[in-house]
């Protein structure tokens, strides 16, 4: 059966290495026959440039339609005076909370050949495969009551809300037990339950939902504790699974364990599989144009699609071979130089990664 993907390019680099992943994409489809549709689509500054609105109708239409989306980045200097409700980063909000995009995975892989670029000793770092799950739609970020109001006595007060009901915690912990499934088959449940009692409920959900998965270890630690051992011994853990904001925190922790951002990708799942994949970078205005950004985030983020959403782990393993194989072969841009290797820009890196692709099929 046909499966459509969404594609999604949006604004800055988008488009430049949006269209590197693409030709991957193309030749994974010669190569094995696999039957997608691409349908291209407008959001964040570009769509408000075309339409008035960062997620314009059909994108949003597009989106739900599709087996997995593949998004570039949103924003840049030109949309930041807008009114909020109009700039290009609602457009990428919009789509996590209409499409359900509840669990947001990001891997923290330090590819060998970039070792030199992790701030941590090699030891500390090398062979480093993590894999953050942030709870997305819920906890902190969206509870309420919110707020900043004035006390009697004239004093101002800011208040947030940490709420999490039973069945959001519930379904992060399914879908982290799941990808633990897929990989070492361990998942630590990060929480606070000793000072908050919205964790508290956290960590008693996830000890019911693991006993549905007894070939899963289960273990819990608290935030403060996960922060530190993130830098000090990172390469304990296989899966992570956290709330809204504590996974953003250890997130942004753990990936600079790798030291360049421009080789994260991400994904955010709903329930069913479907999902928005994307780099953890952002739309890099200071090298748009200029034909010099790092392709390979987003073209990690096509193997997670290819993943999670339309469940061909082969060709995904065979793109992340491919990756491995361009920086074997001492190709670098410049993000990611080091002297000795091959300085290139953002065509010919993801025109080796394509030739690594066709040798590793050939
Ligand atoms: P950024 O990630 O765009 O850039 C930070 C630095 O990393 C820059 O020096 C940039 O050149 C470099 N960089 C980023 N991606 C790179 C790549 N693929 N190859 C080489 N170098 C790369 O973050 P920023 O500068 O804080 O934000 C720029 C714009 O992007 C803002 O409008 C911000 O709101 C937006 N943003 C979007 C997303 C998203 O679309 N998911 C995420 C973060 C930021």
């Amino acid at each position: 059966m046909t499966k459509k993907i969404a594609v999604l390019a949006g604004d800055g680099i988008g488009p430049e290495i949006v269209t590197e992943a693409l030709k991957v994409l193309d030749c994974v489809a010669a190569e094995t026959g696999l039957d997608v549709r691409i349908e291209h689509g407008l959001v964040g500054g570009a769509a408000y440039d075309a339409s008035g609105s960062p997620l314009p109708e059909a994108t949003l239409a597009l989106g739900k339609e599709a087996d997995a989306v593949l998004l570039g980045a949103v924003g840049g200097p030109k949309w930041e005076s807008l009114d909020h409700a109009v700039r290009p980063e609602r457009g990428l909000l919009g789509l996590r909370s209409e499409l359900g995009l509840f669990s947001n995975l990001r891997p923290a892989i330090l590819h060998p050949q970039l070792v030199d670029a992790s701030t941590l000793k090699a030891d500390v770092v090398s062979g480093l495969d993590i894999m953050i799950m942030r709870e997305l739609t819920s906890g902190i970020y969206f509870g309420t009551p919110r707020g900043i109001r004035e006390l009697s006595d004239g004093e101002r007060e800011g208040f947030n809300t940490l709420v999490y009901r039973e069945s959001e915690i519930r379904r992060i912990g399914h879908s982290a037990l799941r990808i633990a499934r897929k990989r070492d088959r361990r998942v630590c449940s990060v929480d606070k339950a000793n000072v908050l009692e919205a964790t508290e409920l956290w960590r008693e959900v996830m000890i019911e939902v693991a006993e549905q998965y007894p070939d899963v270890e289960l273990s819990h630690m608290y935030v403060d504790n996960a922060a530190m051992q993130l830098v000090r011994a990172p390469k304990q853990f296989d899966v992570i699974v956290t709330t809204n904001m504590f996974g953003d925190i250890l997130s942004d922790c753990a990936s600079m364990l790798t030291g360049s951002i421009g080789m994260l990708p991400s994904a955010s799942l709903d329930g069913n599989g479907k999902g928005m994949y994307e780099p953890i970078h952002g739309s890099a205005p200071d090298i748009t144009g200029r034909g010099c950004a790092n392709p390979l985030a987003t073209i990690l983020s096509l193997a997670m699609l290819l993943r999670y959403s339309l469940d061909e782990s082969d060709a995904a393993e065979h793109i992340e071979q491919a990756v491995a194989d361009a920086l074997d072969a001492g190709i670098r841009t410049p993000d990611i130089y080091s002297h000795g290797m091959k300085k290139v820009g953002t065509v010919p890196m993801g025109d080796a990664v394509v030739a690594a692709l066709r040798r590793a099929y050939s």
